[in-house]
């Protein structure tokens, strides 16, 4: 399937659960996630009206820039696990960064960037042993260290939900991260206005927005060749 074709059916959906929700469409930003494409299908998802596009790879993501030079007003995300050794590889290539979840990756965005990063603080709210992330009780004591590197501005929260078809257990998570996200607006931190929530993907991402996502990142159903 065309990735317009694809597209179209993921904007309805998203349509259908704001309705249900009763939110405004334009507050959730779809991040089209092309780790799994080629640079050919990258453009094709461009051509279809994508604006935010995003890779956990760092050479992935350069490809695909390269490719896109002449395309403007493209927003780049970085939803990988990062080392704090590669910031320097893509700081001045992307305009946020979903997985920032160590003190480590704060202190080379301060020494490496030019300017402020828009950073996702990623939670691994099911505290799950595989994934990557910081636990719901260690967030508030690293958004309060994060004030010391005024290049780092905690735009929201990310979060990556367990591998389940389970509603309620999807539902849960989601909504403990935007629990969790409130309770950081209430603190008013300046470099944290942390508004955002960076969650919800293919299986998931109609729940997500139920639950206040606004930022969604789909990879398969909206640019994946097959299903
Ligand atoms: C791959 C990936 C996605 C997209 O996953 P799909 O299930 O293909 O939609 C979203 N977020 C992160 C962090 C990913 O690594």
């Amino acid at each position: 399937m065309q990735v317009k074709d694809k597209k179209a059916v993921i904007d309805k959906r998203i349509l259908e659960a704001c309705t249900r929700a009763n939110r405004d469409r334009k507050d959730i930003h779809v991040i089209a996630v092309t780790k799994y494409v080629s640079n050919e299908r990258t453009l094709e998802a461009v051509q279809a009206g994508i604006q935010h596009l995003g890779e956990n790879r760092i050479e992935g993501l350069l490809a695909k820039q390269n490719v896109l030079k002449e395309e403007k007003q493209l927003e780049w995300h970085f939803i990988g696990t990062l080392q704090s050794r590669k910031v320097k590889e893509v700081i001045g290539s992307v305009d946020y960064i979903h997985s920032l979840d160590r003190i480590s990756i704060a202190k080379e965005i301060e020494k490496r960037s030019f300017h402020t990063v828009n950073c996702f603080v990623q939670v691994n709210v099911s505290s799950e042993e595989s994934k990557h992330g910081l636990s719901p009780t260690e967030i508030i004591p690293f958004i309060e260290k994060l004030r010391e590197f005024p290049k780092v501005k905690v735009i929201g929260l990310m979060t990556m939900a367990p591998n389940t078809n389970d509603e309620s257990t999807l539902r849960e998570c989601f909504k403990q991260l935007r629990e969790i996200r409130d309770t950081i607006i209430e603190m008013e931190f300046s470099h944290a206005p942390c508004k955002e929530l960076s969650m919800g993907m293919s299986n998931d991402f109609e729940i997500a927005i139920e639950e206040g996502a606004t930022y969604i990142r789909i990879g398969t159903s909206l640019v994946g060749e097959e299903e």
